[in-house]
């Protein structure tokens, strides 16, 4: 059993939007709203380059 989440919400620090990302991710995540880098891949595991509101768990 894998206890790592699997979404995280995060929120932008340029433009406060929120948004829920999978926290592995293959390609760069960015903020829907103004485009900054959000997450980069790092092997799977989103590597977060914001703040992280929380974690979704199912
Ligand atoms: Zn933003």
């Amino acid at each position: 059993m894998k206890k790592e989440s699997k979404f995280i919400k995060v929120k932008c620090e340029d433009c406060e939007n929120e948004q829920v990302i999978f926290s592995k991710v293959s390609n760069n995540v960015e903020c829907n709203i103004c485009g900054r880098t959000l997450a980069v891949p790092t092997g799977g595991i989103a590597d977060i380059k914001t703040k992280v509101v929380k974690r979704v768990d199912e």
